[in-house]
């Protein structure tokens, strides 16, 4: 393990993960699931203190046991409001409670909010704190859990602790909740088999651990484990050709392969170059445009090509690891790789390759792209080794630009590299008054060619970085951050890999769960049905960019709240505000112990 990938300052994701200190060892995806009571584990009956109604959700029991016997710990996370309304009594709960247990096996925690809406508690979902303390009473940290339930509060609650999210929808959960949930799983049994497989998917250990007639993955495993594993590789090329947000979200798979090789040296695009830098385990950078990748492609030039060509034979690289976007085809560099010479080729890829791959890695849609990069790593015999741990993670961050002052502002960076996903200027400048208004030190960041917008945006109440940073001065800035508000591009990915809370303007072109802020605290805005939904538009193709321009300055405020994330206590009367402390529901136990 070498020192650049586990560098303790980037860890700072346990501040913002209340309770389990550091937790991180290895590829361990999920240590916990926790599960939503009403409509996820059993059907639900509004208001019920009677244990003969509770009737389980079809295949819960074996579906649970899966999770128990793969070494998960499973947590009920549950709003009673029914206890602040006296529909029933703690003591009613507790007996229906121990009959889910009768009938669904133990539970390692039970998480009740027994507060209503109106009561301002931290705990009832959509806050996370009942997220929060079932981490905390586990022995881990939100970013190791998942939750599934059946409404969007379930979800937000997630997102909101920095946890996975798993929507099991009912006939009552609104199509807007579907649309926004970064995972959908049919029901419970299908939940729970996604689970294993995601967490299969990075971890080789695992499937040797799976059980052969119970999971698939077992029998899935790539060839190439066993003929790789416990070696260690030599020279590794690894590439990622596109845009920075791209290059930052396969830092994972790319410390995984560095976890098992001498030297690695990255291919990458112009546009991903100032984001590979910031990358741990990368040893050298080779810059190319790839014409099959880029968005406004030269035409292919012969002697380029075959100048590539040399500068790839040139690396002397025992193999490859070609990491794509699930649009892009790897084929075409696989090709110039086997021309180089390199002996041995992964990679994604859904078309046949022929002699091209030694690896062919298959991945189904919507897997987070982290997830995905990791995915190929372990299938091309790359694993994380402890301490490291699937996150987002940079070089240390150097000091950000004094301007900004003291840590602790929000930064709101109105642009992108595709329009499509961007803050609407109007919006963006709304957004800085009102969070200035609220006692928010405001910092607005963009690019040099953004210098135009960041002005007009940040005004006479924000500090104007527009143009002023690197991207890595810009990480340093966004470091200092309590929170970031973007769109989905590249400083969302700064954002996660530093554990600074993320509010999400996030356009619905491409899949939420796929690109969205990961393993972060997460409050996701924005019409998810918008007609732009999975369009994979870079310019905005809907008159008024309806996705976000419906976005509220105070939806901003709500969110930032929602994540604990409060302006600097200014003279004069204290700040009336939702609480974000330990719930006081958190203390009602299970009903067995
Ligand atoms: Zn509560």
């Amino acid at each position: 393990m070498r020192q650049d990938q586990v560098e303790p300052d980037q860890r700072r994701s346990a501040r913002v993960c209340a309770g389990a200190g550091e937790a991180a060892s290895g590829p361990v995806l999920f240590d916990a699931v926790l599960l939503d009571r009403d409509g996820t584990l059993i059907e639900d009956v509004p208001y019920n203190g009677d244990p003969e109604k509770v009737r389980p959700v079809p295949g819960a029991r074996a579906a649970l046991d899966r999770l128990r016997a793969a070494g998960l710990r499973l947590a009920v996370v549950t709003n009673q409001s029914g206890l602040a309304r006296g529909l029933f009594t703690e003591e009613r709960m507790r007996a229906v409670h121990a009959r889910v247990e009768q009938l669904l096996g133990r539970f390692d925690a039970w998480l009740v909010c027994p507060h209503d809406d109106g009561d301002g508690c931290g705990c009832r979902k959509p806050a996370p704190g009942l997220v929060h303390a079932a981490a905390r009473e586990l022995g881990t940290v939100p970013a190791r859990c998942v939750l599934v339930g059946d409404i969007g509060r379930d979800m937000t609650a997630a997102l909101a602790a920095g946890a996975a999210g798993i929507l099991v929808p009912t006939p009552v959960t609104r199509p807007q909740e579907v649309a926004a949930a970064p995972q959908v799983a049919p029901d419970l049994p299908a939940a729970v088999a996604e689970i294993l497989r995601r967490r299969a998917a990075v971890d080789p250990a695992t499937w040797r651990r799976a059980d052969p007639a119970t999971d698939r993955s077992a029998t899935d495993r790539p060839d190439a484990l066993r003929q790789v594993g416990g070696r260690r590789a030599g020279t590794v090329l690894v590439v990622r050709a596109d845009s920075a947000g791209d290059v930052l979200v396969t830092g994972p798979g790319i410390r995984a392969v560095a976890a098992d090789a001498e030297r690695v040296v990255l291919l990458c695009g112009p546009r991903g170059r100032a984001a590979a830098e910031l990358l741990p385990g990368v040893d050298e950078i080779i810059e190319h445009r790839l014409p099959w990748i880029d968005p406004a492609p030269d035409p292919v030039d012969p002697t380029d090509m075959t100048a590539l060509t040399a500068r790839l034979a040139a690396v002397g690289a025992d193999e490859a690891v070609v990491f794509t976007s699930f649009h892009q085809s790897p084929l075409p560099l696989a090709l110039l790789l086997r021309l180089a010479g390199v002996r041995r080729v992964s990679a994604i890829s859904d078309d046949y390759p022929g002699s091209l791959l030694d690896v062919r890695h298959r991945v189904p849609a919507g897997v987070p792209e982290p997830e995905r990069a990791l995915s190929l790593a372990a299938a091309a015999g790359f694993t994380l080794a402890a301490p490291d741990g699937p996150a987002l993670r940079l070089r240390p961050a150097s000091a950000p630009p004094p301007e900004v002052g003291a840590p602790g502002y929000v930064v709101l960076h109105p642009g992108s590299a595709a329009q499509a996903r961007g803050c609407p200027p109007e919006l963006a400048v709304r957004i800085v008054r009102a969070l200035a208004a609220a006692g928010h030190r405001v910092v607005v960041t963009g690019d040099p060619g953004e210098r135009e917008l960041t002005a007009w945006v940040a005004g006479d109440v924000a500090v104007d970085l527009g143009g002023r940073t690197s991207l890595a001065g810009l990480a340093a800035t966004v470091a200092g951050a309590g929170a970031v508000v973007v769109g989905n591009t590249g400083p969302a990915h700064l954002a996660a890999a530093h554990g600074v809370p993320v509010v999400s303007l996030f356009a619905p072109t491409v899949p939420f769960g796929q690109w969205g802020p990961w393993r972060v605290p997460t409050v996701r805005l924005g019409d998810p049905e918008a007609p732009c939904r999975d369009t994979r538009a870079a310019r905005c193709p809907v008159p008024g960019h309806p996705c976000l321009s419906g976005v509220e300055p105070g939806q901003v405020l709500d969110a930032l709240r929602l994540l604990g994330v409060t302006p600097p206590v200014r003279p004069g009367p204290p700040a009336v505000g939702c609480g974000t402390g330990v719930p006081a529901g958190a203390s009602i136990g299970g009903s067995s112990r």
